[in-house]
């Protein structure tokens, strides 16, 4: 069948230029273009074979556990009132939506296929968009894209603002309060804690690995490669299975690229949507209105000042601490 690209191959490291994780530049060029598309890494996640066993969300949590939020309590008291807290560190077993310690779950959908209804089940987490707002438009400069198109949310220098989640079409990522800079710097005035979400297991990726959630998978649901490799591999299943694409255009195009076997508009009106649990629609391309291009070209320097800034202070107080240990 073509050129698949199997566990297998990427592992023998075919993929290894392309996964390099350099950061992308210097702050002021990545206002307008994301990295080169062809440097890209997506995902190909085939819905027709998912069986639903939660191996690939069970991997995700084990392997990421050291990433998961470890908040301090009780919480600095916020002013405005409205930066709510947000605290999940109770209810770190919740499996059913994207959380600040679930970053991938498994939707449900009863959908009729040929006559019959059958039931979809469909893992859920970051799309990795191609020129993702999140990392546009964070005013901080805590959200990060990786030249393989990786983006990723970094706890270090986030502020929980939210402003990531507000420009992602998904609404994927998740606040946790009580952690990070904030503490130290406004504990009252700032963002109130720190956003979450997948980051492509970036680290296991730069060591040649596969994502923890591609490796647990039984069934072989997701295979990974150069952007226009999946896009090509994705159009020929579809055609195989008679299916449908979503990922190739939605918010100007993402890494996580789905084939299903029904239309993404059936989908969409079976799942249960709300917070924490995206939807299937046709997601406009946030990064091409005339406001966010215009915000990322001014935020792009500032971000970028004010990213080094608190990587500075995190590091004198790192040095801080160990001289005094
Ligand atoms: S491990 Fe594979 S088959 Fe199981 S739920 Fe995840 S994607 Fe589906
Ligand atoms: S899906 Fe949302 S969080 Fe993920 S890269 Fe796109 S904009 Fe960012
Ligand atoms: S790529 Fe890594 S972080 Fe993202 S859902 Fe899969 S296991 Fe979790």
């Amino acid at each position: 069948m073509g050129q698949q690209i199997s566990r297998r191959s990427f592992l023998k490291g075919g993929l290894a230029a392309a996964a390099g994780v350099a950061a992308s530049g210097v702050p002021g060029s990545r206002a307008l273009a994301g990295p080169d598309e062809r440097k890209q890494l997506a995902t190909l996640i085939d819905i027709s074979k998912c069986i639903g066993c939660g191996e690939c969300v069970a991997a995700c949590s084990e392997t990421n556990a050291d990433k998961h939020p470890n908040p301090q309590k009780p919480f600095p008291k916020m002013y405005p009132p409205r930066a709510k807290v947000s605290d999940w560190s109770d209810k770190q077993d919740v499996d059913d939506r994207l959380t600040p310690y679930n970053w991938l779950f498994i939707q449900h959908a009863g959908v009729e296929k040929d006559g019959e209804e059958i039931e979809l089940t469909i893992p859920r987490r970051c799309m990795h968009c191609v020129n993702p707002p999140c990392v546009k438009l964070c005013p901080w400069g805590a959200a990060k894209q990786f030249e393989n198109g990786i983006s990723r949310i970094d706890p270090e220098i986030c502020l929980g603002g939210s402003k990531c989640n507000k420009v992602c079409p998904w609404d994927i990522p998740q606040r946790q309060t009580g952690v990070g800079l904030y503490l130290d710097i406004l504990p009252n005035f700032a963002g109130n804690g720190v956003m979450f979400k997948c980051d492509r297991c970036y680290d296991r990726i730069a060591d040649d690995d596969l994502p923890a959630c591609i490796e647990a998978c039984p069934e072989d649901v997701q295979t990974i490669g150069p952007r226009d490799e999946i896009i090509r591999k994705a159009h020929s299943l579809a055609k195989e299975i008679n299916g449908h694409v979503y990922g190739e255009t939605e918010n100007g195009g993402t890494n996580t690229i789905y084939v299903s076997p029904v239309p993404f508009v059936d989908i969409n009106n079976a799942i249960e949507k709300g917070k924490g649990k995206p939807d299937f629609r046709k997601a406009r391309d946030r990064m091409a209105d005339a406001n966010n291009l215009a915000a990322a070209v001014v935020i792009a320097p500032l971000a970028g000042l004010a990213a080094a800034a608190r990587k500075a202070y995190n590091l004198a107080k790192k040095r801080e601490r160990s001289s005094v240990q």
